[in-house]
């Protein structure tokens, strides 16, 4: 008569390259989510970057409006006191309302050099945010390209999933039902991998050493014998 393990040997392990194939697929799939959760904070983080210099560029342009709006209600100023000079009557008043309107110029010499200053720092910013801006859009699309690419994978590994479990329920069938349970129940609680081959006298799984009379009533065949330190189905290699 032959023995459970080794009339089932091989469906066991053509079920256990199965279970670990299934295994790695899994694994793989429950990366994806998280890689391309990644990409998309990575993405988010660089447009925070690109806004930031859209707004430091606009908050410069506000600056030189200002400048800009400063300086022409100074000219407007500048207009009126020269039109007052000829009304003025007295020397001293004269002399009081010239001396204004040269402090009104010499604020306004110094807004026209700090309005050039700025319009210097405009250009710079704007071509910096041009720069981050074709940067972002470069970015975007790399990023997309492979955020497509892992939907993909997502897909075909599903797919592939499916058509391993569909394998391995027809492996497991082949088994007396008894043994398939067992086996499931194992391979399930191992990551796929419930079968040890016995080397030397050690299970080669957890590399405990087995008791002689394990590996006895190994050899005997007549019941499925687990190890007893990882509980996996032991067997000998013919
Ligand atoms: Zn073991």
């Amino acid at each position: 008569m032959l023995s459970p393990i080794t009339q089932n040997l091989d469906v066991l392990k053509k079920a256990q390259q199965l279970d670990s194939e299934i295994h790695r697929a899994h694994l793989l799939l429950e990366e994806i989510p998280s890689e391309r959760a990644q990409l998309k904070s990575e993405l988010e983080l660089e447009k925070i970057r690109s806004n930031e210099l859209e707004k430091s560029l606009k908050d410069i342009q506000l600056k030189l409006k200002e400048k800009e709006l400063e300086l022409a209600q100074k000219e407007i100023q500048i207009k009126k006191l020269d039109g007052q000079l000829s009304q003025i009557k007295t020397n001293k008043e004269y002399a009081a309302l010239q001396q204004e309107i040269a402090s009104l110029k010499a604020d306004n010499s110094l807004l026209e050099e700090g309005i050039i200053h700025i319009f210097d720092e405009v250009d710079a910013a704007k071509e910096e945010a041009r720069k981050e801006k074709e940067k972002f859009a470069s970015i975007t699309k790399s990023f997309q390209d492979r955020d497509n690419e892992m939907v993909g994978q997502e897909k075909s590994l599903q797919g592939r999933l499916a058509d391993l479990k569909k394998q391995r329920e027809e492996s497991v069938a082949q088994l007396p039902p008894e043994l398939g349970e067992l086996y499931s129940r194992i391979a399930l609680k191992k990551q796929g991998l419930a079968l040890a081959v016995v080397s030397g006298e050690v299970c080669a799984a957890c590399q405990m050493k087995l008791r002689p009379q394990l590996i006895n009533e190994i050899r005997l065949g007549e019941q499925i014998i687990v190890c007893e330190n990882c509980s996996r189905i032991l067997y000998f290699e013919n």
